[in-house]
């Protein structure tokens, strides 16, 4: 993990309206080739490389879904560093437990390891892991999972989507997933406010360093992401050496502005990306024509909460805050929720999930692997 980011503030924006392999290829092999010189490599320089492919497959589901990273990006990863001679290894640490069956499972049903195949390189065996630490980036030490550590260069693949926790998730947030298995949830529970859990983000991706970074825009999800919201066709696709710059420009093509998404403060507060899109060197189409305005995450979307003045005091603005609640009608009681608490908020009786508020610390993660869709964010009002 001698590898470092090149914290230029170049991005590669191009329209991408599909994910026919070839289209993709097309568009994502020449941006790779400047994003290369950008990290100041030649192509020989791949020559006998170990190269980590890091797409985001967060859980079992199907390519459709618009979930996790779509294979045709991993394929084309792969072709393009086994072809200037590197071994490329694919991994990721889903939700769940880090093992073998489990995570062969996800990168099964998400089109994965069939994209590993074609692209000709391999999908991770190794379900080891070590602690890292790298005091210029972070006082804490986190578990990483080998392949990354191993890796000469990581490429990071990412979907651009809303989350519930964080506002958006993207290039950086990614790198969350070189924790293995359920220490993410441990994460949680370890930072658990909404600024120092997305400092967190930033030390673990800044102790990744990844050096290509990949944001898949073509469609994106919007309302109760990362996995239960709404899809939303953009039709592009950024890319840049530096994961805080393309997460940048991707914010504020969902309509976020600069302060409004933790990991983008966080970065701009320690100067790893600019404070301003317009500072932002985009390179190729104008980025003014993708810019929408996302449906928000209920969690964290206007409320009632935001409009009480301080001067109230802190309770009644706690009562109107969003806050997660099982809708019992589509609960199974399967425990997925359960087993992703960080606090052990969450309990199963009668067949379905209940949740003790005093315990809750809202980081959403039993929305995001709720498989049925049964977690909402209401207030005491049900709104
Ligand atoms: S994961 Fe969803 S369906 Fe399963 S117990 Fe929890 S709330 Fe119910
Ligand atoms: S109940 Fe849900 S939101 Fe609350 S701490 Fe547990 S996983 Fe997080």
């Amino acid at each position: 993990m001698e590898h470092k980011i090149v914290f230029t503030d170049k991005v590669y924006l191009e329209s991408l309206e599909d994910y026919e392999y070839e289209n993709v290829k097309s568009v994502v092999f020449p941006i790779f080739d400047k994003v290369l010189c950008d990290n100041g490599w030649d192509k020989g320089f791949f020559d006998g490389k170990k190269v980590a492919v890091k797409p985001n497959l967060l859980h079992k589901t199907g390519v459709e879904k618009c979930v996790t990273t779509h294979p045709s990006y991993t394929r084309a990863a792969c072709e393009y560093f086994t072809s200037l001679g590197a071994s490329v290894v694919v991994c990721d640490s889903p939700g769940g437990l880090y093992n073998k069956a489990l995570v062969e499972g996800v990168a099964k049903e998400t089109g994965t390891l069939e994209a590993a195949r074609l692209g000709g390189g391999v999908f991770n065996d190794d379900y080891g892991f070590e602690m890292i630490s790298n005091h210029e980036y972070s006082k804490y030490s986190f578990n990483i999972i080998n392949p990354l550590i191993e890796a000469d260069v990581i490429v990071n693949l990412a979907r651009l989507k809303t989350h519930a926790l964080c506002e958006m998730t993207a290039a950086v947030k990614n790198m969350f997933g070189s924790i293995p298995g359920l220490q993410k949830a441990e994460q949680h529970a370890r930072f658990p406010s909404k600024d120092s859990f997305a400092s967190m983000i930033c030390d673990v991706c800044l102790i990744n360093s990844p050096q290509i970074n990949l944001v898949d825009c073509v469609v994106c999800m919007e309302g109760n992401g990362p996995s239960g919201g709404t899809l939303r066709k953009m039709g592009a696709v950024a890319v840049s050496a530096n994961p805080f710059a393309v997460d940048l420009l991707c914010s504020h093509m969902m309509g976020y502005g600069t302060d409004e998404v933790g990991t983008i403060r966080n970065a701009v507060s320690r100067g790893l990306c600019p404070d301003s899109v317009e500072k932002l060197e985009v390179i190729g189409e104008d980025y003014k024509k993708f810019v929408c305005k996302f449906k928000r995450p209920d969690s964290t979307a206007g409320g009632l909460a935001k409009q009480i003045p301080s001067v109230f005091g802190g309770r009644l603005r706690d009562a109107l805050e969003r806050k997660p609640v099982i809708n019992k009608k589509k609960c199974v009681g399967c425990g997925i929720c359960k087993n992703n608490c960080p606090v052990d908020a969450i309990t199963i009786e009668n067949k379905k999930a209940k949740i003790d508020k005093t315990k809750c610390i809202k980081c959403y993660c039993c929305q995001e692997f709720c498989p049925k869709l049964a977690v909402a964010a209401k207030n005491i009002l049900g709104i």
